[in-house]
């Protein structure tokens, strides 16, 4: 049975792992990232804690190191561009980094890359030759698997599916793009624009208007709250309209959809599913699934895994 060591790099932690073959994770731990301390830092932390997990596992030969880290990333160089989540280490070396550490080959993929790996390998997408994997979080992320393999594009960046615009002339995005499903259906987005219509509900809910979150909308919707029902309605409508066009772009088998705001359960993903699957053209829309992420919490570590045996 092979193993190797799986990285997950966040905003705000550093997870890591030792994964065998069938999926079971042997040993694993995290640290915090630690922002402001600089890249170099946290690396060095992170691979303290590789070699205590590596111990823990009882030192097996790992194959190699697999790591998931927040993007745009240049896969091939190993190397992060401007990672949005990670300020401060723009342009950093982060295989040669751990690999100077470790003493092994690593790979790394951006953290949607990497969990479309591992749904596929261990998840929700085994058997499936052609998946879109979207995560509705924080941001709004996305990967494609495409004839059993992953569809990395021209430089490793495709299926940044958060950014299908969905507007042409519509609310503005951080990428200097408007109308992208990010900038709208974000658990960071959907609690700004509960907060622009905060209803008494809401208000009463999360004690004031800056504090409302997406949990907050949840729980009002729940509740049969009109306004906070409306914030909820839009966002499903914008993300069922990006579920039909990633159908009609790629033609898979399945849709998977995990993150944090996906996790609220049926009442999230039955009207995506409904929306996408109308709004599809029907040749392409006949016979897809849209079903939840099943490596939920250990997706990052999960991921990270599959990036490695993708490369054995
Ligand atoms: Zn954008």
């Amino acid at each position: 049975m092979k193993h190797v060591l799986a990285i997950d790099i966040g905003g705000t932690k550093l997870a890591a792992g030792v994964v065998a073959q069938d999926g079971t994770i042997v040993s694993k731990g995290r640290v915090p990232t630690d922002v402001p301390k600089g890249p170099e830092q946290a690396i060095e932390r992170l691979n303290a804690l590789c070699r205590q997990l590596m111990a823990q596992a009882g030192n097996p030969e790992i194959a190699v190191i697999g790591i998931g880290c927040g993007g745009p990333l240049d896969p091939r160089t190993g190397v992060t561009l401007t990672p949005p989540n990670l300020p401060g280490w723009e342009d950093f070396p982060v295989v040669a980094r751990v690999e100077k550490g470790l003493g092994k080959k690593a790979f790394i993929d951006n953290d949607a890359n990497a969990a479309v790996l591992g749904e596929h390998l261990f998840g929700a997408g085994r058997g499936y030759q052609h998946l879109v994997y979207l995560t509705v979080s924080t941001g709004v992320g996305g990967g494609v698997i495409l004839d059993g393999r992953l569809y990395q594009g021209m430089n490793g960046n495709a299926a940044e599916l958060g950014h299908l615009s969905m507007s042409y002339d519509g609310w503005p995005c951080p990428c200097g793009s408007k109308g992208c499903i990010e900038a709208f259906c974000s658990g960071t987005n959907i609690a700004r624009r509960a907060r622009l219509t905060a209803s008494p509900r809401l208000l009463e809910l999360a004690g004031s208007r800056e504090a409302i979150t997406t949990e907050h909308v949840v729980a009002a919707v729940r509740e049969g709250d009109a306004a906070a029902r409306k914030v909820w309605d839009d966002t499903l409508e914008v993300l069922g309209a990006g579920v039909a066009s990633m159908i009609n772009a790629f033609n898979p088998q399945r849709v998977i959809i995990g993150g944090g705001v996906a996790s609220v359960g049926p009442l999230f993903l039955e009207p995506v599913a409904r929306i996408g699957l109308a709004r599809a053209m029907k040749p392409l829309a006949k016979g897809v699934d849209v079903v939840p992420a099943a490596l939920g919490d250990q997706v990052g570590v999960m991921g990270a895994a599959a990036v490695a045996f993708s490369h054995l």
